[in-house]
């Protein structure tokens, strides 16, 4: 209803996953954060089951496509009912994230506006939730585009990398054969991401080592590579920063391509 509390105050909770063929991509790792965002919001949701089955009947209800977004919604409800409202929807992906894991991102480097250790002091700033109040991060978005870049990594007040407005942050160095691959740390105010969880799983049963930040600028622009990464988009490598190009590495993109879907198997 128009007087429901996602709609008037963005008070709610989401997820977005890819279904690749007919098949739900890590299923396991979204009703998990889903549930999280829930705890940190005091919302109480459907059971796992519940949205399992919902997710099955979206997938089998819509059209066959290749790559279909289904979204998971839970509101505070219609205002005065104390009931959340649930629901899930699928459609389509569209053709951003495509583009941006085959042609890659120009992004601009951004200030989000708080420091490193915000979250923990301040837990009604909903840092590790996932929550529908995505203003800030849309307005981001529109911000890089019109000036001339595609997206965004955000930067704490005290200079550390945090993520992107819809994304995470990764990066890989190759030193004597030993390929590292490092995200910011979680503890900084970033959501969690699923794909960052599945990937660094099967990079670390490929042989990769892995490093969490904290991260700062200078380490994005001595690495061998960067990438966005997503539900939905995928990979995306960064092409440059702040109008500094960086290297991008083919090899190493598709190596990890496949092990994101490996590791995104349910
Ligand atoms: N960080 C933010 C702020 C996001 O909105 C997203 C996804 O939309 C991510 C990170 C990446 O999360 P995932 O890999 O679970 O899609």
């Amino acid at each position: 209803m128009a007087t429901d509390l996602g709609a008037t105050r963005g008070d709610g909770i989401f997820e977005s996953l890819l279904a690749v063929d007919g098949v739900p991509r890590k299923v396991g790792a979204h009703l998990d954060r889903l549930a999280k965002s829930a705890r940190i919001m005091d919302l109480d949701i459907p059971s796992a089951e519940s949205w399992q089955r919902a997710i099955a009947t979206a997938v089998a209800e819509h059209p066959a496509v290749e790559e279909l977004v289904i979204k998971l919604l839970v509101t505070r409800g219609v205002e005065g009912a104390q009931r959340p409202t649930a629901w899930v929807q699928a459609e389509p992906a569209g053709p951003t994230g495509r583009r941006q894991r085959t042609e890659g991102v120009d992004i601009l480097l951004l200030d989000r506006g708080y420091d490193s250790n915000l979250a923990e002091r301040a837990p009604w700033l909903l840092l590790g939730a996932k929550t529908l109040s995505y203003a800030v991060n849309m307005a981001a978005l529109r911000y890089a585009k019109a000036n001339g870049a595609d997206d965004v990594i955000f930067t704490s007040t005290d200079g550390l990398v945090l993520e992107g407005p819809t994304s995470t942050v990764l990066m890989a160095t190759e030193r004597d054969g030993v390929k590292t691959l490092v995200t910011p740390l979680l503890e900084n105010g970033i959501l969690p991401g699923t794909s960052q969880g599945a990937l660094f799983k099967a990079a670390a049963d490929a042989g990769w080592q892995l490093g969490y930040g904290p991260l700062e600028p200078k380490h994005l622009f001595d690495a061998d590579a960067v990438w966005l990464v997503s539900s939905i988009r995928l990979l995306a490598p960064v092409k440059s920063i702040d109008g500094k190009a960086i290297p991008v590495s083919l090899t190493m993109t598709e190596e990890l391509t496949k092990l994101l879907a490996e590791g995104s198997r349910d």
